[in-house]
């Protein structure tokens, strides 16, 4: 784990740096892992990127399954393009959600969770990604809460659907709220040109969760992440020849960061203090109620 808080510095214009995803599995799924990256820490406030799936679940199993662990100083972003879970927390929240849903949970100083599927009664294809945000200085000791969101924007037009998770299009505004500002589109296409608006202020890149797209003229895959700078009014981008991507970013944050295990903190010491809460169970990250899975033991470190 690193010890010592790091951050990489926004570009100052428009680029386009190409980065793999790390590659890893878990319980026979295959999960990308785009964020953090070595040369890119974060993208505006977003700082994690977990793609997973496609996966098939057997009827009879259970798809996704993560038991009870801690969170701080970050929101938790869960979005599914397949299958289903159910979000349990602290807080006493129960909420299922499903593909085109948006579960965003802010730990400030302190929150644990559950997300499991049910037992499937009929084979079931898993695919999503969990990203984090980095909640700022500001706000990072403030209190949990959790935000589960059933319709948001949504344009379509032939070749082209937009879902914003969070930030607006066109004057549509997403119902969650960021710490920071912020932006996030689920964007499908086909293989005609589009353009996405883009605030030149903010960095941006792109995670290609299906298919292929073309952004000047280099074909992006799912497994990499496609940072695009910033300084941009709009992006253009073709599906090669469809494509179900992210395109998010924000403001660019200006703190350095130490992520370890399931914590965004600024120090070893606030880092050694959170996983000792978790092993001590002292009521820092409370208690989730009714998990099917074990509570998550902190990583040897
Ligand atoms: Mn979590």
């Amino acid at each position: 784990m690193r010890l010592k808080p790091s951050r990489t510095a926004p570009a100052d214009g428009p680029v386009l740096e190409v980065q793999r995803a790390r590659s890893t599995h878990v319980e026979g799924a295959t999960v990308r892992r785009a964020l953090p990256h070595p040369r890119r820490r974060t993208v505006g406030a977003w700082c994690f990127a977990d793609h997973f799936g496609p996966r098939t679940v057997p009827a009879g199993r259970v798809g996704l399954d993560v038991g009870p662990h801690p969170h701080c100083g970050l929101a938790t972003v869960t979005w599914l393009l397949s299958g289903q879970a159910v979000h349990r927390d602290s807080l006493g929240t129960v909420q299922t959600i499903r593909p085109g849903q948006l579960n965003w949970m802010t730990a400030g100083r302190g929150i644990s969770h559950a997300e499991e599927g049910p037992v499937l009664d009929h084979d079931e294809v898993i695919h999503g990604i969990q990203l984090w945000v980095a909640q700022p200085e500001a706000t990072r000791h403030g209190a949990p809460r959790f935000e589960h969101h059933a319709a948001l924007p949504h344009r379509v037009e032939p070749g082209l659907d937009v879902r914003v998770l969070i930030g607006e299009l066109d004057g549509q505004l997403s119902p969650a709220r960021s710490d920071t500002p912020l932006f996030g589109y689920d964007v499908s296409l086909g293989a005609k040109e589009r353009l996405l608006p883009a605030e030149p202020a903010f960095e941006g890149a792109i995670i290609v969760l299906d298919g292929a797209v073309e952004v000047e003229g280099q074909r992006i895959e799912p497994g990499h992440l496609a940072y695009l700078g910033r300084g941009r009014d709009t992006v253009v981008l073709q599906g090669a020849p469809t494509a179900r991507l992210l395109w998010l970013g924000g403001e660019p944050l200006d703190e350095a960061l130490l992520m370890g295990w399931n914590f965004v903190v600024r120090d070893i010491d606030e880092l050694e203090a959170a996983f000792e809460s978790w092993e001590a169970d002292d009521g820092r990250f409370g208690r989730v109620e009714g998990a099917r899975a074990a509570r998550i033991g902190a990583p040897g470190r």
